[in-house]
């Protein structure tokens, strides 16, 4: 049997750890001279108004300078950065140029010639990546002649892992987004997410482990400096191994079960040939879940607070990116509003499948699609909706008001600047450096 080689290296220095995991599984063996390269970071979240949290979220500006460098050293010339960052309104092209600026993108333009695209401003192409799914995917990625994938070694609330192949989500179309998100039990957010990398040029995948990342994918998780690099040709493997570096075993992941079952591949490593580091060396746990009470009907944290009168449901898989941001800010008004006394029996339902519970007073259906799905249900007392897709922060704070939860205003007045609360971990400590995200 052939296997699949990935390598592991520990980060140690600028350029030539990068180099070494490449050379570790030779990465650039099937990169044609003269070809076009595109290189997928992993900017999953960017805000312009203050600095953010940016350990195991995004991808280290180093390593994506580091495989330039390496691309020129191999005569390329050709080669586009991209990457569709989600921000609060569809049409704000200023998030993605103020990420790309203060990642260092542009030097990077200046320094070696390279693109940096803001996918949404390019054109995408529809491709059916299995049968009966189809999707709107970046038309400059599917025509290079080589993929460099670079994503964060990080675990993600919905999808438990966040690595190569879930990377690629990032060059889809928002609509395509929402669909992959689908309510069918059966080709669910893991079924599509498997088949994200079917149509891709050869690739090469490099995991970014600088820093890792628990409860990700975005920047309320919990970073740690590891100073691991995966790099293998093939996907799937470095998947796999990812996992396992953040003690996750791979059958725990639906999408890498499927991408398994659909590859005719066993996801206990007996098909891969690890070269360089050994994974039981350097694997450390990371909880990627959130934990919830009552039922999955309160996160634990607010049922140890004693937060009562309130059925706020666990998240489902059903509910994609935008809704998600703003379960975010849901629940951190809520725990601003209590002040000790029960709210008045309200329940709050997300996504696209929620039903709601007999016998609360006031039921809060955010967005278009669970108000859809529940407007008319018998089992609601009174509908307060948050409607639209994606629902406003507007339509949120009036419906919070509506059922009787005080929010203090500056909350919603500060909103841009709440990514600061995060930053506070990781203030005095070494070995959080900035430095890694600028290019110089
Ligand atoms: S309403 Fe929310 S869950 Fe429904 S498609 Fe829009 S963003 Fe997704």
């Amino acid at each position: 049997m052939n296997k699949s080689i990935v390598s592991i290296v520990k980060y140690e220095n600028p350029l030539e750890s990068v180099r070494k995991v490449i050379e570790l599984t030779n990465g650039f063996e099937h990169l044609p001279s003269k070809a076009r390269v595109f290189i997928k970071p992993n900017i999953v979240y960017w805000n312009r108004y203050c600095d953010i949290p940016k350990w195991g979220v995004i991808t280290t500006s180093r390593v994506i300078e580091d495989v330039v460098i390496l691309l020129k050293e191999h005569g390329i010339n050709d080669i586009i950065i991209g990457e569709g960052i989600v921000s609060e309104d569809p049409k704000d092209t200023e998030t993605a140029n103020d990420a790309f600026e203060k990642l260092g993108y542009n030097l990077l333009k200046d320094q070696y010639g390279v693109k940096a695209f803001n996918i949404f401003e390019r054109p995408f192409e529809k491709i059916e990546l299995t049968e009966g799914l189809t999707a709107k995917m970046n038309s400059d990625m599917i025509n290079s002649d080589f993929l460099v994938n670079i994503p964060v070694l990080k675990t993600h609330a919905q999808c438990v892992v966040s690595l190569g192949i879930k990377n690629l989500k990032g060059l889809i179309n928002i609509a395509s987004r929402k669909k992959f998100h689908s309510a069918d039990p059966i080709r669910n957010l893991h079924f599509n997410v498997a088949q994200l990398a079917n149509k891709t040029p050869p690739s090469l995948t490099i995991i970014d482990g600088i820093y890792t990342l628990e409860r990700g994918p975005a920047i309320d998780g919990k970073a740690h400096r590891n100073n691991i690099l995966v790099a293998s040709k093939d996907i799937f493997a470095a998947d796999v191994v990812g996992a396992n570096l953040l003690d996750i075993d791979p059958s725990a992941v639906p999408h890498l079960v499927q991408a398994s079952k659909d590859r005719n591949r066993p996801l206990d490593l007996s098909d891969i040939d690890i070269v360089g580091e050994k994974i039981e060396d350097l694997a450390t746990p990371h909880e990627w879940d959130y934990i919830y009470s009552n039922n999955n009907t309160l996160p634990l944290p607010y049922q140890k607070a004693g937060i009562t009168g309130i059925k706020y449901h666990k998240y489902d898989e059903t509910m994609c990116t935008y809704c998600s941001g703003l379960n975010g800010i849901l629940l951190s008004g809520i725990k601003m509003a209590w002040k000790g006394e029960p709210f008045d029996d309200v329940e709050i339902l997300t996504g696209k499948v929620m039903k709601p519970t007999p016998g609360m007073n006031k039921t809060i259906l955010v967005g278009q699609c669970i108000y859809n799905e529940n407007k008319d249900d018998p089992n609601i007392n009174e509908v307060i909706a948050i409607k639209g897709c994606p629902p406003s922060i507007e339509d949120v704070q009036k419906a919070l008001k509506q059922v009787g939860i005080k929010v203090p205003s500056y909350f919603f007045k500060n909103l841009d600047k709440a990514p600061l609360i995060f930053m506070g971990r990781y203030q005095n400590n070494p070995e959080f450096e900035e430095s890694f995200y600028q290019i110089h």
